[in-house]
């Protein structure tokens, strides 16, 4: 039986804690929630199961909306981390319980019960007491139990978080030869990234509410969309990157890339890179590497863990662009250029390392991320006002957890707005609301910046953002920054889409309302986003402001094609000074590029 959940949201003190989450599990399938504790697994396997309500969204099983369904009703087996045995029952009357409610004759339920055994391999254990069995057999009467009224579901919590290693094993293996031989849908939620690649068909990753990514564990790990899928599956080292005409450069040497998407509107950019320590080559000297030299190095970490050895080498040239973020570090300063490596046994023996020892460092491939956000830039017009926003806390915790970096840049011509930058603007630019914002803004613009964050001193980080472009050349980037953004914070996402009022505004709704749902299979289907949709009616500027003001804690995501937009269309946003977040992304139409000077 397949379930089917549709922009499923459920809220405590009004914050998403399971956030817009649509999904389709096959019949049959294997699929297993993944993520870290508190990132929303429970509360979605428990609405799943109709032990809790949603706020919003639907739930599905095999097509019939169960959202308002009893759990009762829906009839789901559940498996939970602590058995929840009857402890005065034994084993047999554990499993045969719920037949007896459901009036099963008793010779019937002996045959259930002897089947179910057989399937959990604890054959004879009939008549023990919970008690008189180990934990392992424990969570395989709770399996035998939630399976003996043939659920058309099987819904399992951290099931084996109890239990030692090889137990878990053993655990693991029955319950997935089980749910083959039974062709059983099934949900399994767990934090451990190994338990989810030992069974998964498929795996969602979610964070802070969201589902980030789902697909088969392989493809996840080959080719992940996102920063948080990419280092919560497996070790990774994220660099930054350049996309150029040549193809992806780091620091001055190319590397080989797969999955690169095209450069937009043709300008060079910097872009978030993936590299698997088992991708990394190292050789005496640049000369002996058969890949591409990206720098030289020094071992300054070895750990051996039998099949594999570990280790951190420090990068000592030829990157000097290449911020990483590698596996274990948080982007402190000192980790800004270790790279993790790892290395089998047949490359430790063509090439035995010692610490201390300089090393060519070779890349086999890198996994470019399509985010468009890859680093923030703190613009001020002196150097204390460039580190007060450097130390904004939505600034640095957007950073932190994108694992990325914030660059500090202190520009004059910032007040008067008339001089060229003295540097080209890459990343997210990040300039303090104020007076002056909308003659920053297009100055920002006009040197080069693609998008740029605008924080009021005082904000909190948002609950909702709202999501709107001024026309349909800035729809697809504007949706790309919202998708990458939203990843990394707990906010609700509303696109809003406006059209001019009278003059048969109104008879336009049809189409109004084409527009949102296209606008919302785009941002599901190319940039994994789910997002709400508002079709208003007026003028673009005032109704954005009106839901601004009615929202607790807004942000909002504004895209343009032409800077003028932001004076014209959209001026009555920045006359007062803001005081929420904004992110303005603006990618110039195709017949006005170049119209800026
Ligand atoms: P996970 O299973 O991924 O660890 P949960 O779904 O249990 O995460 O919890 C997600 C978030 O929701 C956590 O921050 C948790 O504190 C919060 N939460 C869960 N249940 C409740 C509740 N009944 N009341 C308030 N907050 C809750
Ligand atoms: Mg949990």
């Amino acid at each position: 039986m397949s379930i089917t959940l549709d922009q499923v949201t459920k809220r405590y003190q009004g914050s998403p804690v399971v956030n817009d989450v649509s999904l389709e599990v096959g019949e049959g399938e294997f699929y297993v929630l993944l993520g870290p504790s508190g990132s929303g697994k429970s509360t979605l396997l428990r609405a799943i199961a109709g032990l809790t309500g949603v706020d919003h969204g639907r739930i599905a099983l095999h097509g019939n909306d169960v959202t308002h369904v009893s759990a009762r009703q829906r009839g789901v087996g559940l498996v939970f981390q602590n058995y929840a045995l009857f402890r005065h029952m034994t084993v047999g009357e554990n499993i045969e319980f719920a037949l007896k409610v459901r009036r099963m004759k008793a010779a019937e339920r002996r045959e259930r019960r002897k089947e179910l055994l057989r399937l959990v391999a604890l054959e004879g254990m009939d008549d023990r007491l919970p008690t008189q069995l180990s934990g392992g057999q424990q969570q395989r009467v709770a399996v035998a139990r939630a399976l003996a009224h043939k659920p058309p579901v099987l819904l399992l919590d951290e099931p084996f978080g109890a239990l030692d290693a090889k137990i878990r094993e053993e655990l693991r293996r029955t319950i997935r030869q089980v749910q083959r031989e039974l062709k059983i849908t099934t949900v399994l939620v767990t934090h451990d990234q190994e338990e989810a690649f030992a069974m998964a068909d498929r795996i969602g990753v979610m964070n802070l509410g969201r589902l980030l990514e789902s697909g088969r564990p392989d493809e996840l790990y080959a080719r992940p969309a996102t920063r948080f899928v990419a280092t919560f599956l497996g070790a990774a080292n994220l660099l930054l990157a350049r996309q150029t005409e040549q193809g992806i450069r780091f620091g001055a040497a190319p590397v080989n890339a797969r999955r690169v998407e095209k450069l937009e509107g043709g300008r060079e950019q910097e872009v978030v890179a993936v590299l698997r320590p088992e991708e990394v080559e190292l050789a005496p000297t640049r000369d002996n590497l058969r890949t591409n030299f990206i720098a030289n190095g020094i071992v300054e970490e070895q750990v051996f863990t039998g099949a594999f050895e570990r280790m951190r080498v420090r990068m000592a040239d030829g990157a000097a662009n290449a911020h990483i973020a590698s596996p274990n570090t948080n982007g402190g300063n000192g980790s800004a250029a270790l790279l993790d490596v790892t290395r089998t046994q047949h490359e430790q023996r063509l090439f035995p390392l010692a610490l201390g020892q300089s090393v060519a460092i070779g890349v086999r491939r890198i996994h470019v991320l399509p985010t468009p956000l890859s680093s923030y830039t703190a613009y001020g017009s002196d150097e204390a006002s460039c580190e007060r926003l450097s130390q904004h806390p939505f600034l640095v915790e957007l950073a932190s957890r994108m694992k990325t970096r914030i660059i500090k840049r202190s520009e004059a011509p910032l007040v008067a707005c008339d001089a060229p930058a003295s540097a080209p603007v890459s990343g997210v630019a990040v300039i303090a609301a104020g007076q002056k914002t909308a003659e920053q803004l297009q100055w920002l613009l006009q040197n080069g910046a693609g998008e740029v964050l605008v924080l009021p001193a005082h904000s909190s980080p948002p609950q909702r953002v709202l999501i709107h472009w001024a026309d349909d050349s800035a729809r697809r980037s504007t949706l790309a920054v919202a998708a990458s953004l939203l990843r990394h914070v707990a906010a609700e996402a509303v696109y809003v889409g406006i059209l001019p009022e009278g003059s048969g505004g109104e008879s336009q709704r049809p189409f109004g309302v084409r527009t949102l749902l296209d606008a919302r299979s785009e941002a599901q289907a190319v940039h994994g986003l789910e997002m709400r949709t508002e079709l208003r009616f007026g003028a673009a500027a005032d109704e954005l402001q009106r839901q601004l003001t009615e929202s607790q804690d807004p942000m909002l995501i504004l895209g343009v094609s032409d800077p003028a937009q932001l004076r014209g269309t959209f001026g009555a946003l920045f006359t007062s000074g803001s005081t929420y977040p904004m992110m303005i992304v603006y990618r110039p139409s195709k017949d006005s590029e170049g119209a800026v000077e």
